[in-house]
């Protein structure tokens, strides 16, 4: 590991990859990559998690083409100098903020979404002109395996490179000094990788989980609610850092809201699972945990599964108590707990009584409502009237807060994340203003 990163360091400061020219080169050729292995990558997601082309097509190589396509159209702005003002206190000079990058990135993804999730960032760790080390999924062996080998084909290794293995070789990397760490995952590792970068000061984006929320008011449009809470939970079989974990619905409004679910579920689903098209839950470990949370609720959708193949249908829970297993930590599976309120501020006391989330979902045609929500609650970030399209678009930030993670990534927000921002002020020598030099008690800023 400290060969790679020390021979990924030497290659960076030759200075080559922090060219304009070079960065979009590398991003073609990234895309080309994609587009080469397109067909070896759906296989192997396939294999991984029985992902149908159409669902990895639109949640896994869709949003890579988009994300290349938006970098090579904005890279060239987004990287120019930007000047700004001086106060009078600087009188002649000038100053600006050149965005630098890092150095050696280290990127950590998990199995959920393996190519998207390690694919992405590598996006934006190239436009920002950083050499790269992506460390993909154990769980996902086929797909890591097509990712390592398209890096290879692709890349020089002291440029990018892909390192496959489980936790010990993720703590090997950890324990090399990197410039930026970029890592997708679980609450419990990000605080062990929080904890390896501290030890050399490096910078961190964590972008973990947690129990997403889905609210649905009295004056909710049932039947499209319903439809976009099933499409966004049961998608890649629940297994999605977004889904909407658990809906929160009021009262007068449960019993249409379960009755639509039950037929949008059939709807999206029904013929994929007859087709054998429907994602299947990543491991024995996590099937098994799964499973056990049927029992903390009445199941009144779904309920269906097969251990042999790693199958759980689309199923809905109601009468679970807040204090059962399955509403400990998030679900990441299509486990779908539903309760119901007559109060909005019964809603902002139970979301607030848990780890702030990384999304939320609002359900609602009252501007009013809007605002008290977003107000209210802290989540990373959300939709009103819609699931996990936020993250689809460049051109919002996405990431958590507080134990859903910290930093942020997507479109513009990649280059900055993975960019300093170095602040130079350059003087003249031929003026030389003599107040800074006296004794006196004027501050500087009050000039
Ligand atoms: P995970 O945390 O178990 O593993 C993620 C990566 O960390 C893997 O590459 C793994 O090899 C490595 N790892 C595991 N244990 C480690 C350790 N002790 N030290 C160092 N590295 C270690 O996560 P997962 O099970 O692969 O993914 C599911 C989790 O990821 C869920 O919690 C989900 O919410 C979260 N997630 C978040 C996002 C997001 O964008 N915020 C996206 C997808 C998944």
């Amino acid at each position: 590991m400290k060969e790679k990163v020390q021979m990924q360091r030497r290659y960076f400061h030759t200075n080559e990859t922090k060219e304009l020219s070079f960065r979009m080169n590398m991003l073609k050729k990234l895309k080309k990559a994609l587009l080469d292995y397109e067909n070896e990558l759906l296989a192997a997601l396939k294999e991984d998690l029985n992902k149908s082309t159409s669902e990895a097509f639109l949640t896994e190589l869709g949003p890579l083409y988009h994300e290349i396509t938006f970098m090579l159209k904005h890279l060239p702005t987004w990287m120019k100098r930007k000047k700004v003002k001086t106060p009078l206190t600087h009188v002649g000079s000038k100053g600006y903020i050149h965005y630098e990058p890092y150095g050696v990135v280290l990127i950590i993804a998990p199995w959920n979404y393996p190519l998207q999730l390690a694919i992405n960032p590598l996006i934006g760790a190239i436009a920002a002109g950083n050499c790269a080390i992506v460390k993909p999924s154990e769980l996902t062996p086929a797909t890591s395996g097509v990712i390592t080998k398209m890096i290879e084909n692709t890349f020089p290794e002291e440029y990018v490179c892909s390192v496959e293995g489980g936790v010990e070789t993720s703590q090997a990397l950890l324990a090399e000094k990197m410039d930026y760490i970029f890592f997708t995952g679980s609450v419990g590792v990000g605080k062990h990788v929080m904890k390896a970068a501290s030890r050399h000061l490096t910078p961190v984006t964590l972008e973990l989980g947690g129990k997403s929320p889905a609210i649905v008011c009295e004056d909710a449009q049932i039947a499209v609610t319903a439809k976009r809470i099933a499409w966004g939970k049961f998608l890649n079989a629940g297994q999605t850092c977004v889904a909407p974990d658990y809906v929160l619905v009021h009262d007068s409004k449960k019993e249409d809201f379960l009755k639509a679910l039950q037929t949008e579920i059939k709807t999206l689903f029904q013929r994929k699972i007859d087709r054998g098209d429907y994602p299947t839950i990543v491991s024995d470990r996590h099937f098994a945990r799964l499973i056990r949370f049927l029992q903390d609720g009445d199941v009144v959708i779904g309920g269906q599964h097969e251990r042999n193949k790693r199958f759980i249908a689309p199923t809905v829970l109601t009468n679970v108590s807040w204090e059962s297993p399955v509403m400990e930590d998030e679900i990441f599976g299509p486990i779908l707990p539903v309760f119901s309120f007559s109060e909005l501020d019964e809603v902002i006391e139970k979301v607030r009584e848990r780890p702030h989330p990384l999304a939320l979902y609002l359900f609602t045609e009252s501007k009013e409502t809007e605002e008290k929500l977003i107000h209210s609650l802290s989540f990373g970030g959300g939709c009103i009237n819609d699931t996990v399209m936020h993250l689809a678009t460049p051109y919002l930030p996405f990431g958590g807060v507080g134990e859903s993670g910290m930093g942020a990534y997507h479109g513009e927000e990649s280059f900055y994340t993975f960019s300093h921002r170095k602040s130079v002020l350059k003087q003249p020598t031929s003026v030389d203003l003599p107040i800074r030099y006296k004794e006196s008690k004027l501050s500087l800023k009050m000039l």
